[in-house]
């Protein structure tokens, strides 16, 4: 009998019937003869409603009650969920974060796992039932208080549990049929991907596609999880992320996809004295604020002043912090004023290929002023080019860039449900 491990996000159990629906797919797959634990998300937007009106209540709502607030919305899926399973004669128990043995550091909104002991889902498996744990969320054992993992954190708790199961395959349902080459919202001529490296994940993952959680695909690496990302609406295949074997050749395409994200924005520390130590200076005030920085660009200084401008890019939501850090900071640091940018967009080609293919910068580079679309920054790593471009042009230059490289399939692709949001 194998261990088989269901996620099904938000999109997925959005309504009462999608809920019927998803229950009638978890009991096929417990009819096959296999144990099934499920991790669920909050039904259809409930968890961006919830922030909403957290933000009407108050404007900066305190860390602990937003996880307390939040994670009622995973109690609600998997509550119906089991009642949707027991009424189709199969066993089923719901279980919270911390019943499940989430055991997560004390971090409110972005708390990491450290430890999963999931003693009473084993039990529920030992005695032939179905196991729903609500996704996304924790426990610490510290503060004795709920935590949450982060926007899109289900995935994460659908892996740590496959882990700590040791799960024969952890299944991520979703409203698309797997991974694509681009957000098919965006990219309608998008073509499913059939298997993809973790690496290559990874580094989608990190530059925006929300298909897959950045944590959760780190989490499955690490531990040798392998993903199967497939569509609740439909039988079809999805996309295996696979961790090669060491040594292991694969043919790989040069590129393999290309991702955007609007999430992100930037800030110009202006006039800042060309010395040696100054970054240092700089980025350590960034990194006391907590902020997870990106790219980072420094002009040359100009030759009367021997000041220099020094740019990066962090998440909008760390902004504002950072902007504080650094101004309280600023006759300390000696530079002259900041420049905050909301309006980026980050665009990201990623490919195994590019390690031995020339000409990969050139093409984009080609591509995107073909479209008369410019250039602000640029970063590059092994598997990844990076650009930022204005926010408003962003969905364009996804496109072109994605025609550029060949990825265009003959049909559009198909998104079941959800919002987008
Ligand atoms: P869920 O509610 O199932 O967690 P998400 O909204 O988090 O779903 O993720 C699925 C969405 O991710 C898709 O509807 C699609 O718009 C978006 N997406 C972004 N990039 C990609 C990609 N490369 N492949 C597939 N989907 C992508
Ligand atoms: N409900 C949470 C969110 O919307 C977690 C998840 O869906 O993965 O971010
Ligand atoms: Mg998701």
């Amino acid at each position: 009998m194998s261990l088989i491990v269901q996620k099904f996000g938000g999109s997925s159990v959005a309504d009462a019937e999608s809920i019927k629906r998803v229950a009638k797919r978890i009991v096929e797959t417990k009819k096959a003869g296999n144990d099934v634990v499920v991790a669920v998300s909050a039904m259809g937007d409930t968890t961006d409603e919830l922030i909403d009106l957290a933000h009407e209540v108050t404007p900066i709502p305190d860390a602990r009650e937003m996880d307390m607030l939040l994670t009622t919305g995973e109690r609600i899926s998997m509550a119906l969920l089991a009642m949707a399973i027991k009424t189709l004669g199969y066993e089923a128990r719901s279980y919270t974060g911390s019943q499940a043995g989430m055991i997560t550091d004390a971090q409110h909104g972005a708390a990491r796992i450290v430890d999963v002991t999931p003693v009473r889902v084993r039990e529920a498996l030992d005695e032939g039932a179905i196991a729903i744990v609500a996704g996304f969320q924790g426990f610490n054992r510290d503060s004795m208080d709920i935590t949450t993992l982060g926007r899109g954190g289900s995935d994460t708790t659908a892996v740590a549990l496959a882990a700590a199961l040791d799960a024969e395959v952890c299944e991520i349902y979703t409203d698309v049929d797997g991974v694509y080459t681009a957000d098919p919202r965006v990219v309608p001529l998008a073509h499913k991907i059939d298997r993809i490296s973790s690496e290559e994940m990874l580094e989608l993952a990190a530059a925006g596609a929300k298909v897959l959680y950045i944590r959760a695909v780190e989490f499955a690496r690490r531990h040798g999880v392998t993903l199967h990302v497939r569509s609740s609406f439909n039988n079809n295949e999805g996309t295996l992320v696979y961790n090669p074997a060491e040594g292991e050749s694969v043919e790989e395409p040069i590129i393999t996809g290309v991702a955007g994200d609007l999430t992100e924005a930037k800030i110009t520390v202006v006039g800042v004295p060309d010395i040696p130590g100054k970054a240092a200076e700089i980025f350590t005030i960034v990194a006391k604020a907590g902020a997870n920085i990106d790219m980072i660009v420094q002009n040359v200084s100009a030759a009367a002043t021997g000041l220099t401008d020094i740019s990066f890019t962090l998440p909008k939501a760390e902004g504002q912090r950072v902007l504080t850090a650094l101004n309280a900071e600023k006759d300390a640091a000696g530079f002259a004023n900041l420049l905050y940018d909301d309006q980026i967009g980050k665009l990201a080609v990623v490919g195994a290929g590019m390690r031995t293919n020339a000409g990969v910068s050139a093409k984009l580079f080609t591509a995107l002023s073909d479209a008369g679309i410019n250039i602000e920054m640029i970063s590059t790593s092994e598997i990844r080019i990076s650009v930022v471009t204005r926010a408003d042009t962003l969905a364009d230059a996804t496109r072109v860039v994605h025609t550029a490289f060949g990825l265009d399939a003959a049909e559009a692709a198909q998104v079941h449900g959800g919002t987008g949001r």
